[in-house]
């Protein structure tokens, strides 16, 4: 037969079939990173519109199109089984999963029954803590106008270390507040970062760098995801990256590969420090009687104000005041890490790296930073009033995340690889780091934290901020803490974010005190979210000796059915992301990049088909429903009907709202409003959603060239940011490589001033409250027994995966459907492993028996896991018997909130003792080899879901009949 008839004989196939009917463009929330999504739907055979596809935007800032595995598979967690259906009442024993489905007018009825007597008596007895949560701005605000001081987020928990370093020393962070200049860097290191934390960005970059031959080098006891593909990889030993960091800054010292001038300049290096030990201010910075910091002016030998129009501070300056020396902060870096505590030959063997090669990488960093110098022709003028020709980079940037900041010495860390970046002058100059809108902004210029708690009426002020000496603490009349996480006290006195891991375990022991009723959000704190977690799942059921629950109420909010919500006794069911509003603000944790403002929407692009409600609406309800101010008119109707009408007509501050973009113009001198569109400040626009959905579902302003670089002193920079109502009025600042805080805390604790912490922690303030970067060992090698213990155990996010919502959808799930402890090359030969077999791994705190994997490219004494993938049985809609309940496992089984006791009797926090940062990657253990067991251990029994168990297939028609 010939080809002719072939051809003849085939079906007609349509290649290219219509793939949607319409697209709607919101922003994905399969992770963190907010990519904008082209959201294609099609009719289906019931006339719905159904998502039948996603793909990334092309015109969003975030991604450009980029899309992830997690982002396109999107659509299965829209459809996940898993689904919360409608509003639920406990009716079994608390964890018994037994529920009955009620009203929403129900549901706020019995919320109501417990918050309001509390409000009206004790406010501090409702503890509010979210999870991922993307609107704290509007969940903040809720909990300030309830009254309570127990409020936060997840970030105790996750990376505050890293940002509340990088905000106390430069006024800004990585992610989501600052970035690599990816499009100048030549030399980029990554310290500790997942493939989770700024994912798509972070790809992206890393692509733009490999095309252009810039260099990468990853710093991670685990070659995974962006260490594989680093040209050179440092497996150094988990805890020690600020040994790593401090002995780069010897070496930089030490050949004089500093950026001197960029130090005199922009950051407090010059400014004077009291050198009087028994003086009051001992350590504290010299400052004029308004309040500025002193430097001595190099062009008239004289004292002066740091930003006095055209001084020239002295980096050697001294002065002798009142009878008290001062030498600059610079003088002080100097002396400290140029001592042999920080050589590469002291310290080579603790992170288990030759001394060679540390040396060679200090010589690269100096290298591109100095002789590999860029500079672009765009003048720029300084606070000083200094213009400047030119803008200076230093091409080398960092990137850090959790690796670093999840130990209890990670705030010191976090702030040593703030130091080796400002040394370098890398920071915010072109090739190097570059923050995003609304940073900079320095620590303080953010509010303190509030806990004054008034019966009735709303807290005194936001509940978290920066702390800047002992007056600021949260503590009560009589020296207890405020909160329930104990924030902000003497245990953790710069804990910007909180410490949403200690609340359970706390108002379980009721210390500081007894709650009534804990409500969270998006929280699975039963499961992989807790440290302890058997413990919390005990807390959370345990009943007093009058047979009640020791915490009496638990309202809980989720869009799935986690292994949380067996231990709520009130469920409000969220949307899923595609059915709901948000807002991405520049209140909050916006889209914005380097260079420009930028912040984004979601909207439902379809409607749910079950009786759930977005949780930020259902808040709205619930305030109003308490009366409380700013939820209520003042005839006391509902103010804002749901989340979409906050976000268009809440004022944070007068033309000041949630999104930034097509506000209405109020021209100048006129009372009325002006018809004209205008971005940053204006008045609320009720098309506002409308124009942001005509525009891809956000908005974008542009930073003037003039302002794209030296940001916190480049006085363009500063009125543009005014302009958009990023803040009031312009406030230039200097980074501070002596973190006055710091020492006012350590002030304290050598018995200065009328608040003064407790004697039993004296010690540790003073010596891990440095204001200027130090190591010490993780507080667990100081309880763990090193011979006992010789293994640290860690786990990492796959790029597949964003925590327990990844790890139940039915496409992610065939990527990662259990989780293997990996095992280093030593370790695995010891033990005489081979595929398929088990381990047990035991902690000071507990134990697991778990499958092993062999991997090489791992630290020769670290084992690690995905984080997780482990699930309950029975829970989130899976099979009892799947994979991720027989072979996956938590390593949170082996990790405590609280060390052992020591000599002294008491249990510390697991924490970071400057920021409270949950040490999860603190952890050490031992491994054996075991006889396979019929599955992984501790074996938790299958708990009952409201959703019970979902079909072996999903399936959805589309496209007619
Ligand atoms: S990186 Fe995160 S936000 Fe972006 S597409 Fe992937 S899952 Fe979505």
């Amino acid at each position: 037969m010939g080809s002719l008839d072939m051809t003849f004989q085939q079906p007609t196939i349509d290649l290219s079939p219509k793939v949607s009917d319409e697209i709607r463009q919101t922003t994905c929330y399969m992770c963190a990173c907010r990519c904008g999504i082209n959201v294609h739907l099609k009719e289906g055979p019931d006339g719905e519109k159904k998502v039948a596809y996603i793909e990334g935007n092309r015109d969003h800032p975030v991604n450009k199109g980029v899309l992830c595995a997690k982002g396109s598979a999107g659509i299965m967690q829209h459809l996940s089984p898993a689904r919360l259906r409608a509003p639920l009442r406990r009716v079994g024993e608390r964890g018994s999963g037994k529920f009955e489905e009620i009203s929403w007018d129900e549901a706020y009825d019995l919320a109501v029954s417990w918050l309001k007597p509390i409000r009206d008596t004790a406010p501090e007895k409702l503890a509010f803590f979210t999870g991922r949560d993307q609107s704290q701005s509007f969940t903040s605000w809720w909990a300030q106008a309830f009254g309570t001081p127990n409020y936060a987020a997840h970030g105790g928990f996750c990376s505050v270390n890293m940002a509340a370093a990088g905000i106390y020393t430069m006024g800004g962070a990585f992610w989501e507040f600052g970035q690599p200049d990816w499009d100048n860097t030549k030399l980029f290191m990554l310290f500790g970062v997942a493939e989770d934390h700024d994912s798509n960005p972070i790809k992206m970059g890393l692509g733009k760098l490999k095309a252009r031959g810039a260099r990468v080098i990853g710093v991670n006891p685990i070659r995974s995801g962006y260490n594989a593909i680093a040209d050179e990889w440092i497996g150094i030993t988990p805890g020690t990256d600020g040994l790593f960091i401090l002995s780069l800054v010897h070496s930089m010292l030490k050949a004089g590969k500093i950026d001197l001038p960029y130090l005199a300049q922009f950051t407090n290096a010059p400014v004077l420090v009291n050198e009087d030990p028994k003086s009051p201010e001992f350590g504290l910075l010299l400052t004029t009687e308004d309040g500025k910091h002193m430097v001595i002016d190099r062009a008239t030998g004289k004292p002066a104000a740091f930003d006095e129009p055209s001084v020239q501070p002295d980096l050697a300056g001294t002065l002798r005041k009142a009878g008290i020396s001062h030498r600059s902060v610079f003088q002080h870096i100097v002396e400290k890490y140029l001592t042999d505590e920080y050589a590469p030959e002291t310290i080579a063997a603790k992170i288990g790296l030759p001394v060679n090669r540390i040396n060679r990488i200090a010589a690269d960093l100096a290298r591109v930073a100095f002789d590999e110098a860029i500079e672009i022709n765009q003048p720029w003028t300084d606070f000083r009033g200094t213009r400047h020709e030119k803008m200076i980079g230093r091409p080398v940037s960092f990137h850090a995340m959790r690796g670093i900041s999840a130990h209890s010495n990670g705030f010191q860390t976090c702030r040593a690889l703030h130091l080796l970046q400002i040394l370098l002058g890398s920071v915010e100059t072109p090739g190097g780091m570059r923050f995003k809108p609304p940073y900079p902004k320095p620590a303080t210029a953010h509010p303190k934290p509030h806990c004054k708690v008034t019966p009735g009426k709303p807290l005194d002020g936001p509940h978290l901020g920066f702390t800047q000496g002992p007056d600021d603490l949260c503590l009560k009349p009589d020296g207890t803490p405020a909160r329930i996480d104990k924030a902000f006290t003497w245990e953790n006195p710069m804990s910007a974010h909180g410490m949403m891991h200690m609340v359970i375990s706390n108002a379980h022991a009721g210390d500081p005190y007894k709650i009534d009723t804990l409500f969270m959000y998006m929280a699975n704190m039963a499961w992989n979210s807790s440290m302890n977690t058997s413990g919390v799942m005990k807390m959370l059921t345990d009943k007093d000796e009058t047979g009640e629950y020791v915490i009496p109420h638990i309202i809980y909010s989720d869009a799935y059915s986690s292994e949380m919500v067996a231990y709520a006794d009130l469920i409000l069911p969220d949307t899923t992301y595609l059915e709901r509003h948000d807002c991405i603000s520049l209140l909050d944790r916006p889209i914005c990049e380097a260079d420009s403002a930028a912040d984004a929407i979601r909207w439902p692009v379809v409607q749910p088909d079950r009786n759930v409600k977005g949780f930020q609406s259902a808040l709205i309800d619930l305030g109003a429903r308490l009366n409380l101010p700013g939820f209520v008119t003042e005839d006391g109707s509902q103010k804002f009907k749901d989340y979409a009408d906050y976000i268009v007509n809440h004022e944070r501050r007068p033309g000041v709202g949630p999104l930034a973009g097509w506000r209405v113009g109020v021209a100048e001198g006129q009372s009325t409003h002006q018809p004209a569109l205008q971005h940053g400040r204006g008045a609320p626009n009720a098309a506002q959603l409308d124009e942001y959905i005509k525009n891809g579902g956000f908005w974008q302003g542009h930073i003037p060239d003039e302002a794209l670089y030296y940001k916190p002193w480049n006085m363009a920079y500063q009125d543009w940011a005014v302009k958009i109502g990023l803040f009031d009025k312009p406030a230039p600042y200097i980074f501070s490589l002596w973190c006055e805080p710091l020492r006012r805390f350590q002030l304290a604790a050598e018995g200065h001033g009328t608040r003064q912490p407790p004697d039993h922690l004296r010690e540790r303030i003073k010596a891990t409250l440095d204001p200027l970067p130090i190591w010490y060992a993780p507080l667990e090698d100081g309880h763990a027994d090193p011979v006992e213990y010789p293994v640290h155990a860690l786990t990492q996010r796959p790029m597949a995966m964003y925590h327990s919502w990844g790890s139940q959808n039915a496409w992610l799930r065939q990527i990662h459907g259990h989780n293997p402890l990996y095992v280093p090359t030593k370790i695995w030969e010891a033990n005489k492993f081979a595929e398929g077999d088990w381990a047990r791994v035991t902690s000071m705190h507990g134990e697991i028996t778990v499958p092993v994997a062999h991997m090489a490219a791992l630290n020769e004494n670290t084992v690690w896991t995905w984080n997780a993938i482990g699930k309950r049985a029975g829970a989130w809609a899976l099979d009892r018997d799947a994979p991720e309940a027989k072979k996956g496992f938590l390593l949170n089984h082996l990790i405590h909130e609280l060390l052992p006791a020591k000599g002294d009797g008491l249990r510390w926090s697991n924490s970071d003792p400057v920021t409270g940062q949950a040490a999860w990657f603190d952890l050490r253990v031992k491994i054996e080899k075991v006889r396979a067991p019929a599955r992984s251990y501790p074996n938790v029994p299958a708990q009952t879901s409201p959703v019970g168990q979902g079909p072996a297939n999903v399936t959805q028609k589309i496209g007619g009949a």
